[in-house]
């Protein structure tokens, strides 16, 4: 599949490497909005939010047991958002759902 999240998770795309488990990979955005901008990513190819169902959610719960360990090691001590671009509407760009974690300055309180 032409996947540019699953081939950086496969290692064949490079990338700066923030946490890893079984069931998710968080690597630096290249193109950071924030000073700390990571995106979280299951290791099984989901689309986006539409594509989460009963059978594939432990990714998303692993993924969100894993955004405090990854924002405390990024010290993010005094907050962080965490979004998901889902569809046109919400300009999401890669059909892989990922989660930005986004932090190390005062967000805008505005999310759209
Ligand atoms: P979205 O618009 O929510 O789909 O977000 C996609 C994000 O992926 C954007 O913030 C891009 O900067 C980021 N991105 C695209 N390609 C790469 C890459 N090769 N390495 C790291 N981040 C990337
Ligand atoms: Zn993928």
């Amino acid at each position: 599949m032409d996947c540019i999240f699953c081939k950086i998770i496969k290692g064949d795309i490079p990338s700066k490497v923030a946490y890893e488990d079984e069931y998710c990979y968080a690597f630096h955005d290249i193109n950071p909005q924030t000073p700390t901008h990571i995106l979280v990513v299951p290791k099984e190819h989901i689309p986006s939010c539409d594509g989460i169902s009963a059978e594939n959610s432990i990714y998303v719960a692993k993924i969100f047991e894993a955004i405090p360990k990854i924002a405390a090691a990024e010290g993010l001590a005094n907050g962080y958002r965490v979004i998901t671009n889902c569809g046109d509407d919400a300009c999401q760009t890669v059909k892989h759902l990922h989660f930005h974690l986004m932090g190390g300055r005062k967000l805008p309180e505005n999310m759209g």
